[in-house]
């Protein structure tokens, strides 16, 4: 369930990393009882509600609700996808992560090697030119800064990089796969000519495309490697992994839309810039922000191109607005960019700029109250037919409601004087809310009992598997207590990454963040009241059925009779008879 990597390399791989000693190399840990405790690396606070369990190799923060395994730490704390993090942790164990026969080829490591000795040629060659270094110097660029951008120049000539790394069919394939070459109609050429390099990182600080800004006025100002097997636009942005280094979280991460952009506010002490990379912000981009912060600052030219792509941004940030979560948006006056802003204003007038910014709803609702006249009905019923769309897509909660709230007192009442909407302002992240909620019934109860400790399996009689039950939920019961018998000895985390793909594996993440007292005879216990609950629930359930049926005929009594027994026999249970 794991996508391409098997499930047994996962269970292999947790059973090898020890939780504790993963977190403690970026959070300092107390034990804490059973347990170990941090203040929490993802959200602000003076006490520590951050815990690790060695037991389930599970961490879980009582005050953000963040919870997961080894993998999902650092998917997390470094903004890894899944299969980036495994990787990452595989090495750490001197594991090779094995792939199922038939799964999509992982790129090798020779694409990464042949952009990486790029990357060191475009540098070298920035030094053995003057004209592109006096051109970085212009654009007002410190020595320091380019350096530590690995910013680099691909000289003028076909073949610079060709010749370098070596002709012959073996290097040219691969620089053609990375995307390094144009194809002529006599052969291949270098595409990057004249231009000054800037290497693009992925998430783990590879080298995996590069962006060309042109020195000269012929061909496009900025050329991006294509789509390659490494590279996808949609899915890199441009400064993250810099801006993330050694950091969780960000404060605030800024968007910005080209790399100078980024390089520039970095000068000026802004290390939480990122560009998107030609493309519009997709929802992926909108993700890895929020990964790595819980404000962003989208800043675009305030001209009609700058607004249009403003839009899209805020498109693709609405269905991520999960609690605690906001946006703004800084619009440049005309003919200005970040770069340009932050020389003139200076860093000080800059952070102001950015501090009052538009809040998203302000964005969204002028966006739409500008388009139809508000001072007649049909407009602003139309207002409600534009905007309600867009809000759908949002996450349920507080935000949502406000968004929405607003929305219709902006249909009922025209607005006095044409003030601007009043910005819906954002709550502080509620506690652990989806989990507080939930009660506990006793099939939660037992489906958490056997998250957070499968080898309670074993205390799972024959009736109590209650195989015949069409309650509720009862297929993720059957399932997890099949998965158990097989998997008596898996952790909490072992068992939570192989469901991962599986519909019903956030519940089961939620139970397993449940605190269940006691030692294992008392768990065990609840275990066992829980499942003589759910059947005398089921019980019920029954002889509620049978009561309906009209006809009934001596069979039915019968049945009836023996539940009402069973009954009896349950209650009993719970009353604490046997032993
Ligand atoms: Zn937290």
């Amino acid at each position: 369930m794991a996508g391409l990597i098997p499930e047994s390399f996962i269970e292999e791989l947790l059973g090898r990393t020890e939780i504790v000693e993963l977190i403690e190399r970026h959070v300092p840990l107390k034990r804490a009882g059973r347990e170990f405790q941090a203040c929490c690396p993802f959200h602000d606070e003076k006490t520590p509600s951050f815990t690790v369990s060695p037991q389930k190799q599970f961490y879980h923060c009582f005050g953000c609700g963040a919870h997961g395994s080894a993998i999902g730490f650092l998917m997390n704390y470094e903004g890894l996808e899944f299969v980036d993090a495994v990787e990452e942790l595989a090495r750490m164990a001197g594991l090779t992560v094995p792939r199922e026969a038939g799964s999509a080829q992982r790129p090798d490591d020779s694409l990464y090697e042949i952009l990486d000795r790029a990357n060191q040629f475009y540098q070298e060659q920035l030094r053995g030119h003057p004209e592109a270094a006096d051109y970085l110097k212009q654009r007002g660029l410190s020595g320091e800064i380019a350096l530590e951008f690995e910013i680099g120049f691909a000289p003028a000539g076909w073949d610079n990089l060709l010749k370098h790394l070596g002709e012959g069919k073996e290097t040219e394939a691969l620089l053609r796969r990375a995307g390094m070459l144009s194809e002529g109609k006599s052969g291949s050429y270098d595409k990057f000519r004249q231009r000054v390099m800037f290497p693009i990182h992925d998430r783990r600080g590879r080298v995996i495309a590069f962006g060309g800004r042109a020195m000269k006025d012929d061909g496009p100002k900025y050329l991006n490697s294509p789509e390659t097997e490494l590279f996808h636009k949609g899915r890199e942005l441009y400064g993250l992994y810099r801006a993330r280094k050694g950091q969780a979280r960000l404060d605030r991460i800024i968007v910005v839309e080209g790399y100078m952009d980024v390089v520039a506010l970095a000068q000026f002490g802004f290390d939480n810039c990122v560009a998107t990379l030609g493309t519009a912000t997709t929802g992926d981009h909108a993700e890895l922000v929020f990964r790595a912060a819980d404000e962003v600052v989208y800043c675009f030219d305030g001209d009609k191109a700058g607004r249009k792509a403003a839009w899209r941004a805020l498109e693709s940030t609405l269905p991520r607005l999960r609690e605690g979560r906001q946006a703004r948006f800084l619009f440049l006056p005309d003919g200005e960019d970040p770069d340009s802003m932050v020389r003139s204003k200076g860093a000080e007038e800059f952070t102001k700029m950015l501090e009052t910014a538009q809040p998203l709803s302000e964005f969204f609702f002028r966006h739409f109250t500008a388009m139809v006249d508000m001072d007649s009905i049909d407009g602003r019923a139309r207002l409600v037919e534009l905007a309600r769309p867009p809000l759908q897509t949002m996450p349920e909660g507080v935000f949502r409601d406000m968004m929405m709230e607003q929305l219709e007192a902006l249909a009922k009442h025209r607005l006095e004087d044409d003030r601007d909407p009043a910005p819906v302002r954002k709550s502080r992240p509620r506690l652990d809310k989806a989990a507080q909620l939930q009660q506990r019934t006793p099939l939660r109860l037992a489906l958490a009992h056997l998250v957070q400790n499968p080898s309670l399996v074993e205390w799972v009689s024959e009736s109590s598997k209650l195989k015949d039950c069409d309650l509720q939920g009862m297929e993720i019961y059957h399932e997890l207590i099949d998965f158990c018998s097989k998997h008596p000895n898996m952790t909490t985390a072992q068992l939570l990454e192989i469901w991962r793909d599986h519909p019903a594996q956030p519940h089961l993440q939620t139970l397993a963040t449940w605190s269940l007292e006691g030692e294992k005879k008392q768990q065990a216990q609840e275990f066992r009241d829980a499942m003589t609950s759910l059947e005398l629930q089921w019980t019920d359930t029954l002889i509620g059925r049978l009561q309906k049926t009209v006809d009934q005929d001596s069979t039915e009594k019968k049945l009836q009779l023996d539940l009402l027994l069973r009954r009896q026999e349950l209650k009993q249970a719970l009353a604490g008879e046997e032993k």
